[in-house]
């Protein structure tokens, strides 16, 4: 029986039908420039996303959405019949695998009541794509439906985006400011939310702000037993206690570690400005610090940064990214303009400032130290952040802020996105048998970071999309729809 498998699939490997089986969309099929049934990059840098250093002159074959054969140029034996694509003075990269992200934008004044989110079925899936992430995980949703659609349109080829990884409506505590969230008052009740989410398809959670102990440990029990993952943003749990219940992982780095927070009662909220405080006021050199880092990976808890998302509120918040403005709707670009203004600190070293920094050395600590480093954007407008553009700069960061080699920084956003979803046998690096999920740079990342914005083709699935006509075709309308 095992003899007459294998041959069956020796047999199917090789009389496969070599494109790709999808039938895409008129829509999708605008923004592909390649689709063949093998492709032959040549003369390409080739950056593997594992960290080792970027190769000059290597050969990539893809057939059938994966990775067959890489090597030398001078060892390259053409296939016959294959589309060769020569990337002189170009670089070949894995897609990008970011692990926050969201399907919509913030759109609430600062001092309102309600904090509303608005959904981005249209323009924010395509942005993901230009900007070269082929792999992203939602982390918190507010409209589970059109997440669910939006993921199935994509896989049916029906809409030109990512692959996604859908995480369910946000696990909230007993109330939020967010009218779109469900409150859970008890233990039982965010059980429940659990599986009735989990029964709808979603893959991963994500504990929000509000949540208490007994809530989260209810979660993250019951995530477990449906041998899913869970990660979160918290302030009412410390990190500490939060990796000690089982979390899997924590977002936007250590920003919102209330675990250094003067005064801080136990479950409750610290003091406004307690955390950031404390946070500022770090010796990341201590004894204390690097125990609480060795801690979060002894219990195998990841930390996801997420700097683009804070640093509109440093006071060296950077100048608008004008592609993205223009991409933008009037009424969104007004606001997200006059937002900035609000969310700057005052001139000077802040407290902000001061946590910021820390935060990042503290995130370099921790890979430094072994622990899982994962990147993501929070494309929520605030600070400056949108899907795509802020995926650019949230990995820059990690050489600017954190003190990354643009290497590692590519490592933490591919490699390591991967390892963290479960994904890393299939994603996140160049290697023989993986998906042919590739970018093709017109620049050099492995020198320079910035270069990640030169991205030409999306290969996705072994189909290659034009980054500027996705971007281009969303010009005007981010916020809309
Ligand atoms: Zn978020």
């Amino acid at each position: 029986m095992k003899r007459i498998l294998l041959a069956f699939i020796l047999v199917s490997f090789f009389i496969a039908p070599a494109f790709s089986q999808t039938t895409f969309s008129d829509e999708t099929k605008k923004y592909i420039e390649y689709n063949d049934s093998v492709t032959v990059f040549k003369n390409a840098l080739l950056i593997d996303g594992k960290g080792n250093d970027a190769k000059p002159h290597q050969s990539v074959i893809i057939s059938n959405g994966k990775i067959k054969w890489m090597g030398d140029d001078a060892t390259l034996q053409l296939p016959k019949g294959a589309k060769l694509i020569d990337l002189n003075g170009k670089a070949l990269m894995p897609g990008l695998v970011m692990l926050h992200e969201h399907m919509y934008i913030s759109a609430h004044d600062i001092g309102t009541r309600y904090l509303h989110l608005k959904q981005l079925p249209f323009t924010f899936p395509r942005l993901y794509l230009a900007a070269g992430a082929t792999t992203i995980r939602t982390c918190g949703s507010i409209e589970p439906y059109s997440d669910l659609r939006i993921k199935k349109d994509i896989d049916l080829g029906l809409l030109p985006g990512p692959s996604m990884e859908l995480t369910a409506p946000y696990i909230q505590g007993k109330s939020s400011n967010f009218p779109q969230m469900k409150e859970n008052k008890t233990p039982e009740e965010a059980a429940a939310f659990v599986n009735y989410w989990a029964d709808q398809g979603f893959t991963s959670f994500k504990a929000y702000m509000g949540v208490d102990k007994p809530i989260l440990k209810a979660a993250i029990d019951a995530v477990h037993k449906r041998k899913l993952k869970i990660t979160g943003h918290l302030d009412i749990v410390k990190y500490r206690e939060a990796a000690l219940l089982g979390m899997d992982n924590l977002e936007h780095g250590f920003m919102v570690s209330t675990d250094f927070a003067a005064g801080k009662k136990e479950n409750e909220k610290p003091e406004t400005g307690t955390a950031i405080k404390g946070l500022g006021n770090l010796d990341i050199q201590s004894d204390s610090v690097k125990q609480f880092i060795q801690f979060l990976i002894d219990k195998k808890t990841g930390i996801t940064s997420s700097l683009a998302v804070f640093e509109g509120a440093t006071s060296t918040q950077p100048l608008p990214v004008e592609d993205a403005v223009s991409a933008m709707s009037p009424d969104t670009r007004d606001f997200y303009l006059k937002r900035l203004v609000n969310t700057k600190s005052a001139k000077g070293i802040t407290d902000y400032d001061k946590a910021f920094a820390k935060a990042a050395k503290m995130e370099k600590l921790l890979n430094d130290m072994g622990g899982l480093l994962t990147v993501g954007t929070d494309p929520t407008g605030n600070g400056g952040t949108l899907a795509g553009y802020g995926n650019w700069r949230a990995i820059e960061l990690l050489v600017e802020a954190d003190g990354f080699t643009p290497l590692q920084a590519i490592k933490i956003a591919t490699q390591n996105g991967s390892v963290a979803l479960g994904f890393d046998k299939s994603v996140g690096t160049i290697e023989i048998g993986k998906s042919a999920d590739l970018l093709v740079i017109e620049g050099d990342p492995s020198k320079n970071i910035s270069d990640i914005r030169k991205v030409q083709y999306v290969f996705k699935n072994g189909v290659g999309y034009n980054s500027k006509k996705l971007f281009d075709s969303v010009k005007g309308k981010v916020g809309f729809n």
